[in-house]
């Protein structure tokens, strides 16, 4: 009896080590698999310091004025000033916020009114804690601005219908929604319609179609039932 104990006990023991050991594994290659897959050779160090975009730009927009500044986490391969660039294009998109009155905008080196940074997986995990528990895979909006996983950025999303690049935009416009007042979040208004910026479309979009502007192409909302 003791015997077969002690059998079973390294059993399981095995069995644990084995199954631990896979999920590390597929876990790892899961990640590395996924992470290396856009061939710019991003790894997963996460310094958690960080660069600020330099440039500055030309308030525009409609609304109360934002000013904002761009950090990017030390070593992973994206550029400060481009990502700056980036999202002042996104910010200034005449289907965006500040085309339709919703706020205007401003880059910023110095004493920004919110800071959007670019960070690694941990990093932004750690960063968005308080808000709640991001799992290595969502962006967030926090006290003192938005915070973006890289993963994100670089890769995009499963449930959006577009490349990393345009994905990017609904990063920035949803976090910015929140930014500029808008707490709640949306749900799907209907099969095949547009999914709204503020659903949380990564979490599946209830029928809709992936949408990344506030606006459609004629200036309307793109609304939705309230959600959460
Ligand atoms: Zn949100």
């Amino acid at each position: 009896m003791a015997r077969k104990r002690g059998s079973e006990k390294r059993y399981v023991g095995r069995a644990v080590a084995v199954l631990f050991g896979c999920l590390a594994l597929a876990m790892a290659a899961g990640g590395f698999v996924r992470w290396q897959d856009d061939g710019k050779g991003g790894d997963e160090r996460s310094p958690g310091t960080f660069t600020q975009a330099r440039a500055t730009g030309q308030a525009f927009g409609k609304g109360p004025l934002r000013r904002y500044s761009v950090q990017v986490e030390d070593g992973t391969g994206v550029s400060a000033e481009q990502a700056a660039r980036e999202i002042q294009k996104i910010l200034a998109h005449p289907r965006g916020w500040a085309a339709h009155g919703r706020g205007s905008f401003q880059l910023v080196a110095d004493r920004p009114d919110f800071t959007v940074r670019i960070a690694t997986p941990d990093t932004a995990d750690r960063l968005c804690a308080p808000v709640g528990d991001t799992g290595g895979e969502l962006n967030c909006e926090v006290g003192d601005g938005v915070v973006v996983n890289l993963r994100r950025w670089k890769l995009g999303s499963p449930t959006f219908d577009g490349p990393p690049a345009a994905y990017r935009h609904l990063i920035i416009n949803h976090e910015v929604g929140h930014e500029i007042g808008i707490r709640g979040h949306l749900g799907c208004p209907g099969r095949g319609r547009p999914a709204p910026v503020m659903m949380q479309q990564i979490k599946g979009l209830d029928g809709c179609r992936s949408n990344a502007y506030p606006y459609d192409a004629a200036g309307r909302y793109v609304d939705g039932p309230p959600a959460d």
